[in-house]
């Protein structure tokens, strides 16, 4: 098919209408369950009428003004965002790798207000994604993201996920934080061990360093936590979020501690269409939903159900499943075969799920699905690891083919 669009992207051939839930029905009429959920952005699933509704009435009167002005549906967001977060002040994006953009600009900016504008270098970890731009493709230190896109942008040392050690010994006087995914994303669903966390935190504190978390996948309520660095206990000092926070909608936030943020006074930051009135409206109305009080455990439940049902999936399917991994509705499925063929199996039986990084599927699912849903998808990754294994076990070398992804 030929494409005005930039080709970087291997598209699935299939494009969708409408949306409904946790289903997609494709221009072809044909029904899918959704477990990708746009990448972990449709939280509240597809035509949720409370989002509809934010939409309409404020898309009926007003959908941009400029942060030259006062924007009471950010100020209010904002305010809730800090009532139920470690954070003491948020600044609205469009997109995760901006509310990156914005962590890594607050955590240079502390350092230099404190009179150390050198401790500007911030420890990242390998398999991390932060986004695309060239200061979050230097962060990650992806070497295939990276990869003619030099000079990369100075200030980041990668070092290996979960090594303590290796952190400690990459601190340097230089060094002004540390940055983290709570759950790796992208690099294929790996929980950061609450102890790890901790660790951090400790080291931190100790050096004098800011912990930074990159909660663009993981927060929102996806881990069963309205943020997963709950589950830690542990706050960070500056954070970003995204994806979930707009339902479907373009806006993410980083969010930041009074003294993290010391340095971002006026002039120092800023966005044209960030936290305008119609993003900002619809992010409030995601939170309505996200923040009824049975909301999260029904998240927290629903992911317990999904675990269950795929260790009793990974029982019968060894020679397709190697590991599952991840928190809340953020479940990885480590697979025996290329990730691609994987999608391409689940896409056949009608069901959409995202491949990441160390040969793991992702499912993503709206986090309104309950049992009915999590039985419909397992039931689809039945068939689909069935067809995969009888082709592993007639031993053909041809896998699904042209499925990259
Ligand atoms: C998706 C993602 C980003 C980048 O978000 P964009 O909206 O694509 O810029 C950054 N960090 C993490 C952890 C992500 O999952």
């Amino acid at each position: 098919m030929t494409s005005s669009l930039l080709p970087t992207y291997a598209r699935a051939p299939i494009a969708f209408e409408r949306g409904e839930g946790a289903w997609l029905t494709s221009t072809t009429g044909e029904r899918f369950l959704d477990f990708g959920g746009g990448i972990a952005v449709a939280s509240l699933g597809y035509s949720h009428p409370h989002l509809i509704k934010a939409l309409h009435e404020q898309g009926d009167k007003l959908w941009h003004t400029s942060n030259l002005f006062q924007i009471p549906q950010a100020e209010r967001l904002a305010e809730r965002l800090t009532a139920v977060s470690f954070a003491d002040f948020v600044f609205f994006t469009n997109s995760g790798a901006e509310a990156m953009e914005g962590v890594i600009k607050t955590a240079r900016k502390y350092h230099a207000a404190c009179g150390h504008p050198e401790k500007n270098r911030i420890i990242t970890f390998q398999g991390a994604f932060h986004g695309r731009t060239l200061a979050t493709i230097a962060a990650a230190g992806n070497e295939k993201y990276l990869d003619g896109f030099e000079p990369r942008l100075p200030g980041f040392d990668n070092v290996p996920f979960g090594d303590l050690e290796a952190v400690k010994a990459a601190i340097k006087p230089e060094t002004g934080a540390i940055l983290i995914e709570p759950i790796q994303g992208e690099g294929g669903i790996r929980v950061v061990s609450p102890d790890f966390l901790q660790a951090l935190r400790k080291l931190c504190d100790e050096q004098g360093l800011l912990l930074l978390l990159d909660e663009v996948q993981s927060g929102v309520g996806r881990s069963g936590k309205l943020f997963a660095y709950e589950w830690a206990g542990v706050e960070p000092d500056v954070m970003a979020i995204a994806k979930g926070i707009g339902g479907g909608f373009p806006l993410g936030a980083f969010m930041a501690t009074r003294e993290a943020a010391k340095g971002m006074v006026v002039g120092t930051h800023g966005s044209t269409y960030g936290g305008n009135p119609l993003a900002t409206s619809i992010g409030n109305a995601v939170l309505d939903i996200v923040l009824e009080p049975s909301f999260l455990a029904h998240v927290e439940a629903t992911g317990v159900l999904l675990q269950q049902r795929l260790v009793a999936l990974r029982e019968r399917h060894p020679e397709v499943i190697a590991e599952l991994r991840g928190a809340g509705l953020m479940r990885g499925i480590k697979v025996t075969l290329p990730v691609a063929d994987f999608a391409a199996a689940a896409r056949a039986e009608k069901l959409l799920v995202i491949p990441a990084g160390d040969n793991v599927v992702r499912l993503l699912p709206p986090l309104i699905i309950g049992e009915e849903e999590v039985d419909g998808a397992i039931e689809r990754l039945d068939a689909a690891c069935a067809a995969l294994k009888a082709r592993i076990n007639a031993n053909s070398s041809s896998l699904l083919s042209g499925a990259a992804e």
